[in-house]
């Protein structure tokens, strides 16, 4: 099992610019942008940071509403004041280089036991116990016989995994990329390509003649979700550069009046506005887009000012 899969990983790995000849904050950076994101969505984001931002000294010189902005639109951009912050602890407490130990990463804003075990692992090859979504997918198939892993990560998970890592620290470091590439590309969520797959011959859960999971995993809802609000609020000012005034956020009578908003330049006003149709469009109702406008200024991704709101300073 572990050669087969070592052996396909080798094989057929996606050239992926975090992998390979890569600093660590360059793994660390895509640690954080892949938790919630798609690689195919990240991979033009961290492109574009790692040549604004090369090491976590150049990031942490940035203003936070920098940042946000380069965040652009892969979600949950809480993610991004978190590594900022964590640039901004490298710098003060580590002399500007990644720390090493899982233990030592565990200390940044931002970083849990996946990212810390995961950057220790892949940036600096050392041996651990690496456990992702994908990762529990494939064991749970693969060695547990069932169709999707626990609704959240358990104990039994935990050990499973740690009695998989082969003892040979460059091997296990192969292993835990080659499991995660595996759930990535071939045991994914909903339709398993078990016909590719280099060990579907010792497969558990093919063994057991493919049981239906126990639950059915809940889909991320969007529309209409007061994520969705703040994703459209958060476009309207990444695609400002001068505070918006918040009656321009509330209705689309109020469109006309960006062309004469004194807060606008002339180079904004076209991506500004267009943002606002978008966020107009949804057609949110006023007390939802308060709620989403007063979530963004209490966890600090936006402020107002007398002007009205814009990125932080
Ligand atoms: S055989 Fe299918 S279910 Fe089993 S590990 Fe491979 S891809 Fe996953």
């Amino acid at each position: 099992m572990h050669s087969a899969i070592e052996n396909w990983f080798t094989a057929t790995a996606r050239d992926l610019p975090w992998r390979g000849d890569c600093s660590p904050w360059g793994v660390l950076v895509s640690e954080i942008m892949l938790q919630q994101t798609p690689v195919v969505r990240v991979q033009p984001v961290w492109e574009e940071w790692l040549r604004r931002w090369p090491t976590p000294a150049a990031l942490a010189a940035e203003p936070s509403g920098e940042v946000l902005r380069a965040w652009g639109r892969l979600g949950y951009p809480r993610r991004a004041l978190r590594l900022h912050a964590a640039a901004t602890a490298i710098v003060e407490r580590f002399g500007g280089e990644v720390p090493g130990s899982r233990e030592e990463l565990l200390t940044l804003p931002g970083v849990g036991s996946y990212t810390a075990a995961a950057v220790a692992a892949f940036a600096f090859g050392r041996r651990e116990n690496v456990v992702d979504t994908n990762i529990r997918r494939v064991h749970a198939r693969l060695v547990s016989g069932k169709a999707l892993p626990a609704q959240a990560l358990t104990a039994a998970e935990m050990a499973l995994s740690a009695s998989l890592l082969p003892a040979d620290v460059g091997e296990s470091v192969l292993w835990n990329a080659g499991v995660m590439e595996l759930g990535a590309l071939v045991c994914t969520a909903r339709s398993p390509k078990c016909g590719l797959c280099p060990v579907a011959g010792e497969c558990a859960w093919i063994a057991a003649g493919r049981p239906e999971p126990d639950y059915i995993p809940k889909g991320q809802p969007w529309a209409g979700t007061d994520r969705q609000v703040r994703g459209a609020v958060m476009a309207v000012l990444r695609a400002a550069e001068q505070p918006v005034h918040r009656d321009l956020f509330l209705a689309p009578a109020a469109d006309l009046a960006v062309e004469a908003e004194p807060g606008l330049d002339a180079a904004h006003r076209g991506p500004v506005r267009t943002a606002l149709e978008k966020l107009h469009a949804l057609e949110t109702d006023p007390s939802q887009l308060e709620r989403a406008i007063a979530g963004l200024l209490t966890d600090g991704l936006a402020q107002h000012s007398p002007t009205g709101l814009h990125l932080p300073n």
